[in-house]
């Protein structure tokens, strides 16, 4: 099915990637137009990523700073020795057994690779997307696409064809609504060129994960805003995640965390604010009168990771004046939970002490 939306957007909306449409969205994207697409992850903006006039839309689209690289998304791993060079035999590895899925590998970026995917750096970040709807569309495109997250640039990802159009309706020319991701986090950011393999940015794929399969350590890099030197990865120095309303992260023990967000409720409520509240399923019963969000259960980090930027921007909508979102534990999937919430909080970050 296709629909046009007066700011001149096509959504094409389909349900299997035997559809014809599928067809129609990928001459666009080999014509150099832009189009958002789902993947398991967040839904993705997609232009030909060899061309450079293409690439220079996605940026223009999202307003998106021109030194922060893109992601290249590829449906077959004999994609992979066109785009980068010098592959470690570790990232073969990892691709083995995590493609498709949400792993992001940075590696040394060959020429033909515009300098504008990757911000003038000389390394490409390159995954394969783990949706029937993506792969089928970067098989019909046949060239690689480069995809950030297709939502203005620091507002919160988009989960849903709709908030795909909240953020860029008339900016791009096509939508393929695959419906829902499933994942909710973006992919896991890994740079296994040389050393330790370092997580640049948490996501789908867990630490444990990746340690399990190169049977070493890998861990997290730590970098802080007011830090010196450059970061790893450009994307940290951004405002990211963030909603309407200023959102403040509560960390520690669970019942500590319930006993101050409570204090802060009332609060604000005595400030006359309206309160948007984020929590898990086993403290949504301890509050009441504000906008609650139920993302799931505390010990179910995947079902917090799925509804989490839909939550956020459901702040927005509710036009709440202020949000009181509860702290997780770091196992698993949390890892990337807590970090988007972290982004958007900013330094609105109280810790209560304890143990999540
Ligand atoms: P997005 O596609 O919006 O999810 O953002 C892509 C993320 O990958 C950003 O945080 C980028 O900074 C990061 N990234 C992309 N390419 C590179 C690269 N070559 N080196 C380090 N980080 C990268
Ligand atoms: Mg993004």
């Amino acid at each position: 099915m296709i629909k046009t939306t007066a700011k001149g957007t096509k959504i094409f909306t389909v349900s299997s990637s035997a559809a014809p449409e599928i067809r129609a969205v990928a001459e666009l994207i080999r014509a150099g137009e832009l189009v958002a697409f789902p993947t398991e992850t967040v839904y993705g903006l997609g232009a030909h990523a060899l061309r450079a006039d293409a690439v220079a839309k996605i940026f223009a689209a999202k307003e998106r700073p021109a030194d922060n690289p893109l992601i290249i998304h590829i449906y077959d791993l004999r994609q992979l020795k066109t785009l980068a060079a010098d592959i470690p035999e570790e990232a073969w590895q990892l691709a083995h057994h995590f493609w498709p899925g949400p792993l992001t590998l940075i590696l040394r970026k060959k020429a033909q690779v515009p300098d504008l995917v990757t911000g003038g750096l000389d390394s490409v970040a390159i995954r394969m997307p783990n949706h029937t709807l993506a792969l089928a569309l970067l098989q019909q495109a046949d060239v690689p696409v480069a995809a950030p997250s297709a939502n203005l640039s620091g507002r919160p990802s988009p989960t849903t064809a709709d908030h795909v159009l909240t953020d860029l309706d008339g900016r791009i020319a096509a939508v393929l609504d695959g419906g829902p991701c499933s994942v909710g986090v973006e992919s896991t950011v890994l740079d296994i060129r040389q050393g330790e393999p370092k997580i640049l940015r948490p996501g789908g794929v867990t630490p444990e994960e990746i340690s399990a399969v190169l049977r070493r350590p890998c861990s997290l890099v730590h970098w802080l805003p007011q830090s010196e030197d450059a970061p790893p990865s450009p994307g940290l120095k951004y405002l990211h995640y963030a909603p309407r309303a200023p959102l403040y992260l509560l960390t520690g023990a669970p019942e500590r965390q319930i006993k101050k967000m409570q204090e802060l409720l009332q609060n604000f409520q005595a400030e006359g604010k309206r309160v948007g509240l984020l929590v898990s399923q086993e403290s949504a019963g301890k509050f009441s009168g504000a906008e609650i969000i139920v993302l799931g259960s505390r010990r179910r980090p995947d079902q917090l990771a799925a509804g989490l930027f839909a939550a956020l921007r459901s702040f927005d909508e509710k036009q709440v004046d202020v949000i009181l979102a509860e702290g997780y534990s770091k196992k698993g999937v949390g890892l990337a939970v807590m970090n988007r919430l972290q982004k958007a909080a900013g330094p609105r970050v109280i810790n209560v002490g304890g143990d999540e």
